[in-house]
């Protein structure tokens, strides 16, 4: 045995974890089957911006542990997500708050917009709902359903918000204030500098193989330490052996413009159901100012979001929990707890729609009650 632990996967819950036992004192190795570290948060540098490669990550925490933790390894900058819906060339505000509903329905005052909610949730007679079509009207209404969250659900999920479950939709906040601040966090920012550098300054001084997939030599693997930290799949790691998890993977086309500005914010979401992106992201807004340095950059680098149902050999993204996923992980679970030498940990091991912070704070949960 030469390691007290194996961290496979160099994402944020293999890089934390791997952070907290090197710094108890345990000898720690960190595999990664991808050429860099940094798991879904991998920032590559293309014509001086830092592009989010594998989706837009926005950091955003109510967990002061969570943002004191992350903020030793890097400083963060105040960027506040508020992306803008596009519906067939109408554009929104968004998360739904007063500038959506004045934009919607010409309501001036809060109690105008709550009675024109309760209007429309009243005529689609919903009392309790069920999944997120429901749960959605009964928030917002029957127009912003229609026109900000069908469309893009269905293309972000690829299934009819009917079989979706309520629990999506209660991510974005309503609000009867003007505030386009799209998370109701304490904390919020970008590290300077990007996620893989806040990730490799985690991971300093730890041993990382890049390139090495654990799954193809799991016994070699295996034998080389006491505990295996396992952040991949855990459908994967049984060989999916009881039936495959669903999960949908995204495709990105990425653009480099001539232009210093394309839409003059980082998130654009098309809502629409006829629009085969869900959303295109301009990854200088995230690090630049509007006013002045982003503007002075000549370019800009934008990518297209395409969603799409997983398959073998897909990058997994987004774990569907929903009801019938749910019952097969409780099953590959008990499998997991059964392998007495693994932990598995983050948004694949535990098959959860996981934040960044939930991660992190896991990840540091699980370090406390292995290392004390
Ligand atoms: N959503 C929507 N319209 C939007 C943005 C989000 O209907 O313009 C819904 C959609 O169901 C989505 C969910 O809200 O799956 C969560 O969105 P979030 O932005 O949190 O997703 P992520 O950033 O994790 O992709």
């Amino acid at each position: 045995m030469n390691y007290d632990y194996l961290i496979v996967g160099s994402g944020l819950y293999g890089a934390v974890f791997a952070r907290k036992a090197t710094d108890a004192g345990k000898s720690v190795l960190v595999i990664d089957k991808r050429s860099n570290i940094g798991g879904n948060v991998y920032t590559e540098d293309i014509e001086g911006i830092h592009v989010h490669k594998y989706g837009a990550h926005i950091f955003h925490t109510n967990i002061k542990e969570v943002w004191d933790y992350v903020n030793q390894f890097a400083e963060f900058n105040r960027f506040t997500n508020s992306p803008v819906a596009n519906y067939k060339g109408e554009l929104f505000s968004l998360p739904f708050n007063m500038y959506t509903f004045n934009k919607m329905w010409g309501v001036v005052t809060p109690e105008e917009a709550a009675a024109k909610i309760e209007e429309q949730r009243k005529a689609a007679g919903i009392t309790e709902p069920k999944n997120l079509e429901e749960q959605a009207i009964s928030l917002v209404g029957t127009d912003i359903y229609e026109k900000l969250i069908k469309g893009y659900t269905q293309k972000q999920w690829g299934r009819p918000c009917t079989e979706l479950p309520a629990f999506i939709i209660k991510r974005l906040p309503v609000r009867l204030t003007f505030d386009n601040n799209y998370f109701n966090a304490l904390y919020q920012g970008i590290p300077k500098g990007g996620y893989t550098k806040m990730v490799a300054n985690m991971l300093d001084g730890i041993e990382v193989r890049l390139g090495v997939n654990y799954l193809d030599n799991k016994d070699e693997f295996d034998a080389m330490a006491d505990k295996v930290i396992f952040t991949g799949p855990i459908d994967e790691y049984f060989g999916f052996k009881l039936g495959y998890l669903e999960y949908r993977s995204v495709r990105f086309e990425n653009e480099v413009l001539d232009k210093p500005n394309f839409q003059g914010n980082a998130a654009v979401n098309y809502t629409d159901a006829e629009t085969p992106w869900t959303r295109i992201i301009e990854h200088k807004w995230f690090e630049f100012g509007k006013d002045d340095d982003g503007n002075d950059l000549p370019k800009t680098v934008i990518s297209r979001e395409f969603s799409s149902e997983w398959k073998p050999g897909d990058e997994p993204y987004y774990p569907v929990n929903d009801e019938k996923n749910g019952k097969l992980y409780q099953e590959y679970k008990a499998l997991g707890d059964k392998e007495e030498k693994v932990i598995f940990g983050g948004r694949l091991g535990e098959y959860k729609y996981y934040d960044m912070d939930a991660v992190i704070k896991s990840a540091l949960d699980m370090a406390k009650k292995e290392l004390g």
